[in-house]
Formats: C-alpha cells, sequence, structure tokens
C-alpha cells in the first residue's frame, strides 16, 4: 500500500468476506483489523476464518439482549399489529419471538418503549404476563434472528456479561484473538471482569468497551480507567440516548481517550448504503471525514463487510476518505502534556520524541519497543510525524495496528550491539520506504542494549550515517 493513511479501518467479517480470494482483496484494500461478531456465526465460522486470516488482528463482541430466532426466516409485521416476546418460545413465528434474556421481563412495565435492531422496529408494551411481553407494533417492517432489544431511555438490568459472553470470551481466547470488545458494560467494574476472565483463560487480549449504554456515557471515566480501549457503539447508543445526542458525544469521547491514553473506534452505518450500493453517500463520506478529524484511531464497517454486496469498494472508498481528510487537519501539538507530570522514565522519553519530531519535523519516528506503549503514548499527541513501531514480537505488532499514525515492522531480531542495532533500524526503515538516506528521524531505545527493561533513551539520527557492522548478519 503506497498510501500513507493515519487512521485505521476495522472490518467485521461475515459471509461476504469469508473466501481466501475476498479476504486478500480486503486485506489489499486496506483493512488494519478484523472483527469477529460473536452476535453471528458459530465458533467454527470464526476458527475458519481466523485460520484463513492469521496475520491479521481482530476483536469479539455481542449485545445484551436480543431476541430469539424463527422458525421460518424473517416476519413481516404490520404498523398497529401486536407481537409477543416471550421468554419460554423456543422459536419464532409471526405472532411472537423469545428472547436469550429472560429478565427482560423484570425490567419492563406497560407503557415502556423496546427499539428493536438498532431502533428500527418499535414496540409500546401494552401489558406483561407472565412470561410474555405484549406489544403493539408501531411501523411496517420486518424481523429476523437476534436483533438487539433496547428500552428507550436505558435501565436495563441486564449485566454487562451474559453466560453466552462469558462463554464467548473463553472462545475468543482460545481464538487467541488481540483485542475482545465487551458489549454494553455499565462501569469499569465490568471491564474489569472481562478482562479478568480473559486472564484466567490464559489469553493476555486488550479489551475494548463499547459504549453504548446511558449508563457508560454517565460512568465513562471509571470505564476508561478501566479498559484499553473504547468503541463509540452508535447503533445502540443513539437508541439509548436518542441519534440527535450521538453526534457531540462522539467528539467528547474520542478526546477523552486520547487524554486517559486510551484508543477509540468510531462504528456503525459509516458506509451503510454500500450494503447495496457501489459508492457512498456525500453524508456517509462527511460522517468518515468527521470521525477523523475528531482524532478517532480507526473507522469500522459492519454489514457493509460482512454481508454487503460491495465490500471491497466500502474499504477502498473508507481508505480514501481517511487519507483526504488527514491532509487536510493541521497539525498543531497538543500542548496539555506541557502541564502534565511525568512519573515514568518511558513515558517521558516518548513525549520528548514527539515535541523533538514535531519541531524538527523529522521524516519518521521510530521506537524499538516490546510491549508497544512507547507508540501509544506517542500516538495520543498528533504531530503530523508517522511513528514505527520496531518489534520482534507478533503481539506487539498486532496491537499498535489499530493505533493512530503507528506503523508496526516486524524485526526478525533486534540487535544487541548499539552501533548494529542503530544500522539495523535505518535499514528496516529504509527497506520499508519509510524513510531515504540522509532523512532526519527520531529513534527511541532502552539502553543498555540488549538488557530487558525500559526505553529511556531518545536519538536524533541522520539516516545513512551508520556503516554496516562487521557483526551483522547477512
Ligand atoms: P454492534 O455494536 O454492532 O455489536 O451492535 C456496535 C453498535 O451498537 O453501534
Ligand atoms: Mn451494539
Amino acid at each position: 500500500m503506497t498510501m500513507k493513511r493515519s487512521t485505521k479501518i476495522v472490518a467485521t467479517l461475515g459471509p461476504a468476506s469469508s473466501s481466501p480470494e475476498r479476504l486478500a482483496e480486503l486485506v489489499a484494500a486496506g483493512i488494519d483489523v478484523v472483527r469477529l461478531n460473536f452476535s453471528h456465526g458459530t465458533a467454527e465460522d470464526h476458527q475458519k476464518r481466523i485460520a484463513i486470516l492469521r496475520d491479521v488482528a481482530h476483536k469479539a463482541g455481542r449485545t445484551v439482549g436480543r431476541i430469539g430466532k424463527f422458525a421460518a426466516g424473517p416476519v413481516t409485521i404490520k404498523a398497529g399489529q401486536s407481537f409477543i416476546l416471550d421468554a419460554k418460545c423456543a422459536l419464532g413465528d409471526e405472532g411472537r419471538v423469545g428472547l436469550d434474556y429472560p429478565e427482560l421481563i423484570e425490567d419492563v412495565v406497560a407503557g415502556d418503549v423496546l427499539l428493536l435492531d438498532d431502533g428500527r422496529t418499535v414496540f409500546d408494551i401494552e401489558r406483561i404476563q407472565g412470561s410474555e411481553i405484549h406489544c403493539r407494533n408501531r411501523h411496517d417492517g420486518e424481523l429476523s434472528n437476534n436483533k438487539g432489544i433496547n428500552k428507550q431511555g436505558g435501565g436495563l438490568s441486564a449485566p454487562a456479561l451474559t453466560p453466552k459472553d462469558m462463554a464467548d470470551i473463553k472462545t475468543a481466547a482460545s481464538l487467541n484473538v488481540d483485542f475482545v470488545a465487551v458489549s454494553f458494560p455499565k462501569s469499569g467494574a465490568d471491564m474489569r471482569q472481562a478482562r479478568q476472565l480473559l486472564r484466567d483463560a490464559g489469553s493476555d487480549a486488550l479489551v475494548i468497551a463499547k459504549i453504548e449504554r446511558v449508563e457508560a456515557v454517565q460512568n465513562l471515566e471509571d470505564i476508561l480507567h478501566a479498559t484499553d480501549g473504547i468503541m463509540v457503539a452508535r447503533g445502540d447508543l443513539a437508541v439509548e440516548v436518542g441519534d440527535a445526542a450521538v453526534p457531540a458525544l462522539q467528539k467528547r469521547m474520542i478526546r477523552m481517550a486520547r487524554e486517559y491514553n486510551r484508543f477509540s473506534i468510531t462504528a456503525t452505518q459509516m458506509m451503510e448504503s454500500m450494503i447495496a450500493s457501489p459508492v457512498p453517500t456525500r453524508a456517509e463520506v462527511s460522517d468518515v471525514a468527521n470521525a477523523v478529524l475528531d482524532g478517532t484511531d480507526a473507522v469500522m464497517l459492519s454489514a457493509e463487510t460482512a454481508s454487503g454486496a460491495y465490500p471491497v469498494q466500502a474499504v477502498e472508498a473508507m481508505a480514501r476518505v481517511c487519507f483526504e481528510a488527514e491532509k487536510s487537519q493541521t497539525v498543531t501539538l497538543d500542548t496539555h502534556f506541557l502541564d502534565q507530570v511525568f512519573t515514568r522514565i518511558d513515558q517521558s522519553i516518548s513525549m520528548a520524541a514527539i515535541f523533538t519530531a514535531f519541531h524538527l519535523k523529522v521524516k519518521a519516528i521510530a521506537t524499538l519497543t516490546e510491549s508497544g506503549s512507547t507508540t501509544l503514548w506517542m500516538s495520543r499527541l498528533n504531530s503530523g510525524v508517522p511513528i514505527y513501531a520496531l518489534t520482534p514480537r507478533i503481539r506487539t505488532r498486532y496491537r499498535v495496528s489499530i493505533y493512530r499514525d503507528v506503523y508496526p515492522l516486524l524485526t526478525e531480531y533486534i540487535a544487541t550491539d548499539r552501533d548494529e542495532l542503530l544500522w539495523q533500524a535505518e535499514e528496516i526503515l529504509i527497506g520499508a520506504g519509510a524513510v531515504e538516506p540522509g532523512d532526519l528521524i527520531v529513534l527511541t531505545i532502552g539502553e543498555p542494549i540488549g538488557q530487558a527493561g525500559g526505553t529511556n533513551t531518545m536519538k536524533i539520527v541522520k539516516v545513512g550515517e551508520h556503516r554496516r557492522p562487521k557483526s551483522a548478519p547477512r
């Protein structure tokens, strides 16, 4: 890929994007991270996709309340028609459907409004009777398997992690995913629980909080403390807080994520019309561009790549729009960090590197990193300089691929001799087309070389000054 794009693209996989040929096309079109949606598909489906796509990172998520399945596929329901949500119903039909979250009955009263399928179906609750919630449907429409349920105004008591979520977390751990997105968390405690379950299952995956409940917006700081990243999950969020409130919340959430040293993904309906059309609408183009200007790390595609007719075109369009929006943004180094107190040496070096890179207008920052944390700190500030993560760890390579402005470069080895290391770093950067002899770069390393330990050194290097050391392998 010749185009240097800072914002990353997350693509949800589904039937429209599972063949090896199609996956290769999607990668070529510019996806950085793939998403496996555990609300759809079996563990074997996901396993298969992962097997095909081993070298791309991924994440998984699931919602809280969902209706069950229908015996004979989607049903049509007319405006004014009554419909029953029945906790005891196994397979649905024209008049009723089951619930994967039977406790819903305790959370609602007559007069409440339920929104299904991201608000496409609106039910007014008329009465509750045993295991049944009797509803009246507002608009003509269709209802199909496993659609999500929200209560208007929020307030569902459902635990963030249902028994299925817990099982899904174990599956995700066994699939060795890099990120797990938790649906419907209400608090930091929910995120800590998810992380603990992952660790217990032997996974070191990063956790992402999908912000899609009223409570999550209220507890955003608490959640940010406990998570690695957030997703602006606009589908369910709009249902809970009202669609008009979402754009301002998106800006606030992206800004706060950066301040808390967390990454953010902006999701849902970004290129919605491309499910059925080869070109996006003007409004969609503006939406993606605005998310880029808000400072999001990544933008996400859902049905566009999972089941749409133009998955590759959707990724290409998104990549093109991100690239163009990034060009138009004015780079001014955020000054809030000047007032901050740093207690960690590696974080201080990261800030020094970004400050220097910005003022000296260097071509690239190269950071030799084990965990990727230096690149996360650096990428929280907008310096306009690409950050290359040179790492021998495959895990770190996948992890940093979602951070804005960060480009992982896997190295087979990291030299233990200082001269050899500096030479090696230049070779890797030149080989990747990132720099040319004569360019200035900022390099961060941990000294003494060859000892495990944190980054403590920043060096400004003119590319081409280092000779191949005799010790370097050919
Ligand atoms: P979902 O989450 O696609 O899992 O529902 C995203 C959203 O709610 O916007
Ligand atoms: Mn959702």
